[in-house]
């Protein structure tokens, strides 16, 4: 089978394997994990912040951000297609009582000013603008990059109106890879970042929250509380060290795979394909094949894909690139959807 569904589907390598079987353990929740600690001492580094907190998930990584940046009654600012909004079960809402103020982007993206346009104003009567959450690569946008200087310039305005600033960086590492610019430079001034040891980097399990250790104090709380606290983790966080050691740059990898195989695609007759910068290729198909259908004709042939992943749309379907599909693996996706895509074949 190729799966291309998503970067969450990898299976750890023998050698990630070996670093898990190997690791030093004790009971994290009494921070006695050598392992744990030394992952979140990397990650902290890496991220060029104080401090890093070890997650079971990068939903429960987003969320405790939320609930450590507001209290119950605040609005948090948030694109329309984002992560936070749409697939993590409403959470902001059920454990942190905020509010999500939305605003359309382009791409994934938004700008400073309209930022500006829905903060509201420090009176009495309206609920406090208190958090803006950006994600970049933006996942259902297909892996686009929130550019740098944008990025920036929200987090400014942001700062400049007493506002906080968490990044979903689920992916930031594909990022960094994609533009050549450090992590560290790429979030630098922001209050926290979340990003996935579980997808590109191959781990089988694993994200980090980081940020000035006042916030990670907090934030190891409301784990907790969440039921995120972890005894023997470092049986994990060995692979996260691991990931962060040999999966990072071989990204690059997946990137050019992922543009081999937008190439391909765009090249069959009633086939469009979205901007492609990352490991995620959107694709559009025309004519009386949908995209469930097309999904279900690729099954058969060894090939997965995700029908639904890049929304509901009926004839949009998400290919995302990883350490488990070589360039072989893209060359025969391109073959076979260039097959079943014939008008013959419909
Ligand atoms: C995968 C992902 C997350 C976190 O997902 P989990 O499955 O909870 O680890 C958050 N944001 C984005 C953009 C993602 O792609």
């Amino acid at each position: 089978m190729i799966d291309l569904r998503s970067d969450t589907v990898t299976q750890p390598t023998v050698a990630m394997r070996d670093a898990m079987a190997r690791a030093r353990l004790g009971d994290d929740v009494y921070g006695e994990d050598p392992t744990v600690a030394a992952l979140e001492e990397r990650a902290a580094q890496l991220m060029g912040v104080e401090a890093a907190l070890f997650m079971p998930s990068g939903t429960m990584g987003n969320q405790v951000a939320i609930a450590c940046h507001t209290r119950p009654g605040h609005e948090v600012v948030v694109e329309a297609g984002s992560h936070v909004l749409n697939v993590e079960m409403s959470t902001m809402a059920r454990f942190s009582g905020v509010l999500p103020r939305v605003i359309a982007g382009q791409g994934g993206v938004f700008t400073a000013d309209q930022l500006e346009a829905v903060i509201h104003p420090d009176v009495y009567y309206l609920a406090p603008t208190k958090l803006v959450c950006m994600e970049s690569s933006h996942n259902a946008a297909g892996g686009r990059i929130w550019p740098p200087d944008g990025m920036l310039q929200v987090a400014e305005r942001a700062r400049a109106r007493g506002i906080a600033v968490h990044l979903d960086g689920a992916r930031i590492l594909n990022v960094q890879v994609a533009t050549g610019i450090p992590v560290r430079q790429l979030v630098h001034g922001l209050d926290s970042v979340m990003f996935c040891l579980s997808k590109g980097l191959g781990c089988p399990v694993g994200s980090l929250l980081c940020g000035s250790r006042d916030f990670i104090r907090e934030a190891r709380a409301v784990r907790k509380a969440l039921g995120g606290g972890m005894r023997q983790a470092g049986v994990l966080a060995a692979a996260g060290l691991y990931a962060l050691d040999h999966n990072i740059e071989r990204l690059a990898e997946d990137h050019e795979n992922a543009s081999i195989l937008a190439r391909g695609l765009s090249e069959i007759p009633g086939a469009s394909v979205w901007p492609q910068e990352t490991n995620i290729v959107v694709l559009e198909i025309s004519g009386r094949l949908g995209a469930p259908e097309l999904c279900r004709r690729l099954a058969r042939n060894g090939v997965l894909a995700s029908p639904a992943a890049a929304g509901t749309h009926p004839r949009r379907i998400r290919f995302v690139t990883h350490l488990d599909v070589s360039r072989d693996a893209v060359l025969r996706t391109v073959d076979l959807i260039a097959r079943e895509l014939r008008p013959s074949a419909v």
